[in-house]
């Protein structure tokens, strides 16, 4: 039988475990103090909870904890770059950024993606599995732990379709927002997605009230599905108004990605375009140089490509911001340190190391 994911629970789900076990109720609130507040790694760390106790727990149920790998750090932007092992073996990675308004953390929402962008790493492999809450948790509680700093900001933008695992999605960013946990601002967290229109207008009927963030990296169709195969399913008007409703039942901006590749979508005619696509939404462009992954041939946009886009779109009254390139000397961009850690590991296999 499988043992109760604790560490994903809601206080309610586990007040009702415990009672089912004969405990009183409050204990939940001990047990979820121990896990989302204290940030412990162990039952036996639970000293206000009996040991026989601890002891049930350790036989009917896991506390999820994810083990570190590695971690690097750019020696450009203290960027921390981090590799973590699942309890059945997979590896994904987190990334912490360091801004002066806080510390970020980029998480990963599954193993591996089966999105197929064609310029991202995490989908070279196609999907593994879906990360349960807790998995998704233990990447923000890891990072506290490690650098005993508190983290403010949450980008759900690692390897993964946030909205492709919806329910443990949302269930991660209840526990992480919630009372009692730490209590992240549910304002300070992003969820960015490849455009699954039907989840996004899910969300915004959720009642939460993070930011949505469109991966758009074209201004039609015709270019965007070059890139990315998602648009076959759903097309631009279709995502838009789902995003269009988005931001009018939370009120919140939207953030528009535009990763710039030298020659598919960085010249003047798509920067039109796209004006003439987002005039009137609330929301701004974020561009992004792309980050070259070896397996394709796409190439970064100029600096003056960028800036010219960038001040046709701002001279057409959009609100712009180039994204800064963190982490760029430590496999930056996403799915790539994985992927060469898979890539290691596979080769000193076949070496019999
Ligand atoms: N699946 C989600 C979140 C993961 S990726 C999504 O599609 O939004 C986070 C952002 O980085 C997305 O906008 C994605 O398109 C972009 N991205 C992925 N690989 C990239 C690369 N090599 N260069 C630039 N941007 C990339």
């Amino acid at each position: 039988m499988e043992k109760t994911d604790l560490k994903s629970m809601t206080k309610e789900e586990l007040s009702r475990f415990l009672s089912e076990m004969g405990e009183k109720p409050f204990r939940a609130n001990q047990l979820y103090q121990w896990m989302h507040e204290k940030l412990a790694v162990s039952f036996d760390e639970m000293t206000s909870l009996s040991r026989p106790l601890r002891e049930r727990l350790s036989e009917s149920a896991v506390l999820t904890v994810l083990e570190p790998v590695c971690v690097r750090v750019s020696g450009i932007d203290g960027t921390r770059k981090y590799l973590f092992r699942l309890a059945d073996g997979n590896v994904i990675e987190s990334v912490l950024m360091r801004y002066h308004h806080g510390n970020s953390v980029c998480v990963s929402s599954q193993v591996g993606c089966r999105m197929g962008c064609r310029f991202c790493a995490s989908t070279l492999d196609g999907l593994t599995r879906s990360l349960t809450a807790s998995e998704m948790l233990e990447q923000v509680y890891q990072i506290e732990r490690d650098t005993k700093e508190r983290v403010s900001n949450v980008v759900v933008m690692g390897s993964g379709e946030p909205l492709d695992n919806y329910e443990n999605l949302v269930r991660f960013i209840r526990l992480l927002t919630g009372e009692g946990g730490l209590h992240i601002s549910q304002r300070s967290v992003t969820v960015s997605t490849c455009g699954l229109a039907p989840q996004i207008r899910r969300l915004a009927d959720e009642g939460l009230s993070v930011t949505l963030a469109l991966s758009l990296h074209a201004p039609n169709d015709a270019v965007r599905r070059t890139l990315m195969p998602v648009a076959d399913a759903y097309p631009l008007t279709e995502v838009l108004d789902a995003c269009r409703y988005y931001a009018e039942k939370t009120g919140r901006r939207l953030t528009f990605e535009y990763s710039l590749v030298r020659g598919v979508n960085d010249n003047l005619a798509e920067a039109r375009a796209l004006a003439a696509l987002l005039k009137g939404v609330h929301g701004h462009v974020n561009l992004i140089p792309v980050n070259p992954i070896r397996e394709r041939s796409y190439v970064q946009s100029g600096r003056a490509a960028i800036e010219a886009f960038r001040a046709y779109l701002e001279e057409h009254g959009i609100n712009v911001t180039i994204r800064r390139e963190m982490g760029r000397d430590i496999d930056g961009a996403c799915g790539q340190l994985r992927k060469s850690y898979l890539e290691r590991e596979k080769k000193e296999e076949a070496a019999g190391t």
